[in-house]
């Protein structure tokens, strides 16, 4: 992890000795050091990774728990906050932010029920900010290479042909369909990336325009 955004006030912040720390613990032990923990690792004792993040600007903390040992190998929980997402303001549709938020609630449980509620975000997005309306998502993402530019078409582009993703938009919304490791991650990724590029980056402008033409001219 080198950049990191708080998830209670979004700053990005970099990893150091003042803003992380980490901690190996089993049934018996608990060490700063990973040196001791690969001990752990080879024998196998069950053993987690906590690691804590303080953000400068808001002093909170944020708390993850990783699997150490190979019993627990993938496991990654949320502790605080139990669920990660980015707060977005209230300018973006009500049910668009409904639908990303909670596909980040379910992700820990559901990777499935997560993919299907992104991909139906994406439907809400295209379809509110485009007005592109196709019988798939598959076409619809099509549909928006006229509108994009090509850097953006790019990475919509690259993700929506990884593995089987472009397959399972071709589906009905809201089918629990077989995803594909980091499936749902992939997707949420995306969604986060359309909400900055288009609506935050929209409203932006409009306030940058807008501050222009209120210059005093007297002033
Ligand atoms: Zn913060």
């Amino acid at each position: 992890m080198t950049a990191y955004q708080c998830p209670f006030c979004g700053l990005s912040l970099a990893m150091s000795q003042d803003t992380y720390a980490n901690y190996f613990l089993n049934f018996h032990d608990v060490t700063k050091f990973k040196n001791n923990a690969a001990i752990w690792k080879r024998d196998n004792l069950t053993s987690i990774k906590v690691a804590f993040i303080k953000c400068p600007n808001c002093k909170k903390v944020s708390i993850y728990a990783f699997g150490h040992s190979k019993d627990l190998d993938g496991l990654s929980v949320n502790i605080h906050p139990r669920v990660n997402y980015t707060k977005y303001p209230g300018y973006i549709p009500e049910q668009i932010t409904a639908d990303y938020q909670e596909a980040c609630s379910v992700l820990e449980f559901s990777e499935r029920a997560a993919a299907a509620l992104a991909r139906r975000c994406l439907r809400g997005i295209i379809r509110d900010y485009w007005e592109i309306s196709k019988s798939t998502l598959y076409e619809e993402i099509r549909a928006l290479r006229e509108f994009v530019d090509a850097e953006l078409w790019q990475a919509i582009d690259s993700i929506s042909q990884l593995g089987g993703i472009g397959e399972r938009m071709k589906q009905a919304d809201g089918l629990l369909l077989d995803v594909d490791p980091q499936e749902a991650h992939r997707l949420l990724k995306l969604v986060e990336l359309l909400l900055k590029e288009w609506y935050i980056a929209r409203h932006n402008r409009e306030a940058i325009f807008e501050e222009i033409v209120n210059i005093d001219l007297d002033g």
